[in-house]
């Protein structure tokens, strides 16, 4: 048997639960991994809440973690038992002592980075990449705006952009997460979403920026598109506090040709090439030092739920583990 956190229903933390499960047997193309620590993200709470929907309950949430692979089912090539993997991809079921996942999602880890920091980083900092390398091509001499600069994405786009060479603005919501996201790259930061677009005109003297980077949704989202220069482009992607309502596609033209997408490291990742570069982009900027990862949280996995609490009530910073 293994050790899981399962939902039977969607809604808050107390609907995890932790549980014995069968240890799953890989078929074909598929690696049983013994997962040493488990990245916490905000698409969990997606999940567990029901914004996201699961077809099958009971259900393990969880889409990160960093273990070693113990058995190989028929056809998989390129891995052996006994590697060190990480992985941040769907189908869920990070949220357990062992899983079963097909073989090309896993990535070989390099010896420098324990488990801690691979599952701390993996999903956090492959979505940094796609977000600045891809999504938006940051330049040097950029200056852009990253919405919750201190949280688990935000501190390492703050690091990776500004070894980018750009000028990272931080949005975060108390004093302390700003002094964070600074001693991470943000050459400014802004407290809370009172005026957006008017602390932005005046810290780019009125040139305002060329991306936004939201993970906000619902409460920032039409501030955020206020802070674009002409032929801006807004990345939403991601819901913190609830979706982004329906856009007006007219008020992409009138306030300036600018650019919307709604992206996601599923679709970056898809191709397994794509996955290996990603990842390889990541763990050179992690080697090199320009990008530090931050676990600031741990818990046991069967605390999953004081981790969401926490998560949802803006009390992390940076990234947060969880023990099986
Ligand atoms: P964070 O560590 O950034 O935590 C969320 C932060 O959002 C909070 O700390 C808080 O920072 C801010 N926030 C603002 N409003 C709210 C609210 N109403 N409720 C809760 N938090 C709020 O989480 P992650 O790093 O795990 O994820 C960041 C975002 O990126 C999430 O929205 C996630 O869904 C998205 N994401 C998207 C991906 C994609 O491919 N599209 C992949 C990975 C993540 P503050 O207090 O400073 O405002």
């Amino acid at each position: 048997m293994s050790k899981a956190i399962r939902i039977h229903t969607h809604g808050g933390p107390e609907v995890m639960k932790w549980e014995d499960v069968p240890t799953p047997e890989p078929g074909p193309g598929e690696a049983l991994v013994r997962q040493a620590a488990i990245g916490l993200n905000y698409i969990d709470v997606y999940f567990r809440n029901g914004l996201y929907k699961i077809p099958t309950l009971p259900a393990v949430i969880g889409m990160e973690a960093a273990g070693t692979v113990t058995a190989l089912g028929a056809g998989v090539s390129g891995l052996a038992v006994g590697d060190r993997v990480a992985y941040a991809s769907g189908p869920i079921g990070a949220y357990a002592s062992e899983r079963v996942i097909q073989a090309d999602r896993l990535v070989p880890l390099p010896a420098a980075i324990d488990f801690n920091t691979a599952a701390a980083m993996m999903l956090q900092g492959m979505t940094a990449q796609y977000l600045l390398r891809r999504t938006y091509p940051v330049k040097a001499g950029e200056t852009i705006l990253v919405h919750a600069a201190a949280g688990g994405v935000g501190l390492i786009l703050c690091q990776w952009a500004k070894h980018l060479g750009a000028t990272v603005i931080g949005v975060v919501s108390t004093a302390e997460k700003a002094a964070l996201a600074r001693a991470h790259g943000a050459s400014e930061v802004i407290l809370g979403y009172g005026d957006l677009a008017g602390e932005v005109k005046r810290l780019t003297g009125g040139a305002m920026v060329p991306v936004v980077y939201d993970s906000i949704g619902r409460d920032t989202f039409n501030a955020s598109i206020d802070c674009l220069a002409p032929l801006g482009m807004m990345v939403s992607y991601g819901n913190a506090s609830g979706p982004a309502a329906p856009v007006d596609v007219g008020m992409l033209g009138a306030k300036g040709s600018l650019f919307l997408t709604r992206p996601s490291l599923a679709t970056y990742t898809a191709k397994p090439a794509d996955l290996r570069h990603c990842a390889a982009e990541l763990f050179d900027v992690v080697g090199s030092g320009a990008v530090k990862i931050r676990v600031n949280q741990t818990f046991p996995l069967s605390e999953a739920a004081k981790a969401h609490a926490a998560l949802e009530a803006r009390q992390t910073t940076g990234s947060t583990v969880l023990l099986p």
